[in-house]
């Protein structure tokens, strides 16, 4: 009765792991994305692959100081930006190369169109003309740069994240409006290279969804690598001209007019909903985020799903995915996981932070006992080997049982380390589980023994 057993509206990670999960399991699946080039969603295209290919390099560079206190010599100290670019487009394509080959194997059909609801089962191709139905529809459509009040973007010199990945060179001053997690990573990457970087937030921290111990040490490590911070901050005025962007910012009292070559306005992100035509299915919304049940299914209509970036949940693509294989379980009538999200929140600037479980605010809301031990990566031989000995593991746990109920990390491979303690929370480990344990020295992972 109808074409497809499934249409997936948009091949992200949320719309490509929800299509080859039902497309291994034998459902009928097509999937629709606006373009070729466009396959892999944000995450691939302009996020977190080209971001962290980026950020690794500069990492790279930043350390070469250290290593050349080791014995390293590098008589030509350039880099290239195209060669960069070049790299990642490779890397793109590569992992592309993947994509592909799990949608094939799933045998799902692919259209390069946008996608459209006619009804509830029917979705339009805009550019054929065409109408395709299925039983069950999933909305992965993913999200978008977020604009700024006040300032509009402009071709060279007021940018988002999707035109770093294309600068011809490097600016010799940035303003980075928003001090999130994609501002802090692009501070580290302008600072690694040379510019002179200001972040601009409006909260009164930086990495405003972090510990207030993370966000505090985070801000006196980015100061002495020269990274200005304003707090509290908000840009009122600006004007373009030949010379950069000259702006007005004001914090508190204090009202300041800064020239920058370049602005990068890195806010947020909203939900890519406006042009579906939800309402022909009447799928309920909530500033464009996608209203769901427990299921993910849409208010209105169970056999219609919303996963990813286009609902309110974090928009990480560890979390899409994660709501992908939901998604497919449900569809495939198959026991579901049910519970809490416990997912890590990551950020890749230098330092790195990385977070897991419960903060103390929401421990302190919710009435929980806890106590929190932190461990300085000072005394880590491996922190100090690898030429970056600043920050600390922090953990809170249960005052009486000891079990771990959440964990920041600032410092060297936070975004790796941060895995024992997404282990330890979901296996109701106690920081007594951990004495037990042999970890391998010398290691960063083995300063969690030392909380003990
Ligand atoms: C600079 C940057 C760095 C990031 N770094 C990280 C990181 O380190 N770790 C992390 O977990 N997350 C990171 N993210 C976030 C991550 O990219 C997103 O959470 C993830 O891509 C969400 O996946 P998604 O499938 O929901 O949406 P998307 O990846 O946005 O994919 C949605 C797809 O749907 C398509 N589409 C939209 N509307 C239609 C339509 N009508 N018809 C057909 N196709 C349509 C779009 O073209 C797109 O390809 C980063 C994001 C940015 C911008």
């Amino acid at each position: 009765m109808y074409d497809f057993d499934v249409i997936v509206i948009g091949a992200g990670p949320a719309g490509y792991e929800v299509a080859s999960l039902l497309g291994k399991a034998g459902k009928n699946v097509c999937i629709v994305e606006k373009a070729e080039s466009s396959v892999g969603g944000t995450c691939l295209n302009e996020g977190c692959v080209p971001a962290k290919n980026f950020l690794e390099t500069a990492s790279y560079i930043k350390k070469e100081a250290y290593f050349q206190s080791c014995g390293v010599n590098h008589t030509e100290r350039t880099f290239n930006i195209s060669t960069l670019q070049k790299s990642t487009n490779c890397l793109i394509q590569d992992l592309k190369v993947g994509i592909f080959g799990k949608l094939k194997k799933a045998k799902a059909t692919i259209e390069y169109d946008r996608a459209t609801f006619i009804d509830s089962h029917t979705i339009k191709l805009e550019n054929q003309n065409k109408k395709i139905t299925a039983k069950d529809i999933v909305i992965a459509s993913g999200s978008s740069h977020r604009d700024h009040p006040l300032l509009k973007l402009e071709d060279e010199t007021i940018i988002s994240s999707r035109e770093v990945f294309k600068l011809t060179d490097i600016p010799k001053s940035i303003l980075i409006i928003g001090g999130g997690a994609i501002g802090c990573e692009f501070a580290s990457f302008f600072n690694a290279l040379g510019s002179e970087v200001e972040i601009s937030e409006f909260a009164s921290k930086l990495v405003p969804n972090e510990d207030d111990d993370i966000s505090r040490t985070l801000k006196r490590e980015f100061e002495k690598k020269g990274i200005q911070i304003g707090l509290n901050a908000n840009v009122t005025d600006y004007s373009v001209s030949e010379d950069g962007v000259e702006l007005t910012i004001e914090s508190g009292k204090k009202v300041e007019t800064k020239t920058f070559d370049k602005v990068l306005v890195s806010i947020g992100r909203i939900p890519n909903s406006a042009n579906l035509n939800l309402e022909n299915a009447n799928i309920e919304q909530d500033r464009g985020f996608i209203e769901v049940n427990e299921n993910l299914q849409c208010l209105n209509n169970d056999n219609i799903y919303a996963i990813g970036d286009v609902l309110k949940t974090p928009a990480l693509a560890h979390v899409a995915y994660y709501e992908a294989k939901r998604v497919a379980q449900h569809i495939l009538e198959k026991e579901t996981f049910v519970g809490d999200y416990i997912f890590p929140s990551v950020t890749f600037c230098t330092p790195q932070i990385a977070s897991i479980g419960k903060s103390e605010k929401a421990l302190k809301e919710r009435g929980i006992k806890f106590k929190n031990k932190k461990l300085f990566f000072k005394t880590n031989a491996k922190a100090k080997i690898k030429g970056d000995d600043s920050g600390f593991i922090k953990v809170l746990y249960d005052e009486e049982t000891s079990l771990v109920l959440g964990a920041s990390i600032i410092g060297n491979d936070a975004t790796e380390l941060i895995h024992q303690f997404l282990i330890a929370i979901n296996a109701n480990l106690g920081l007594n589980d951990l004495e037990k344990m042999i970890f391998a020295h010398p290691t960063l992972s083995e300063s969690s023994l030392d909380l003990i």
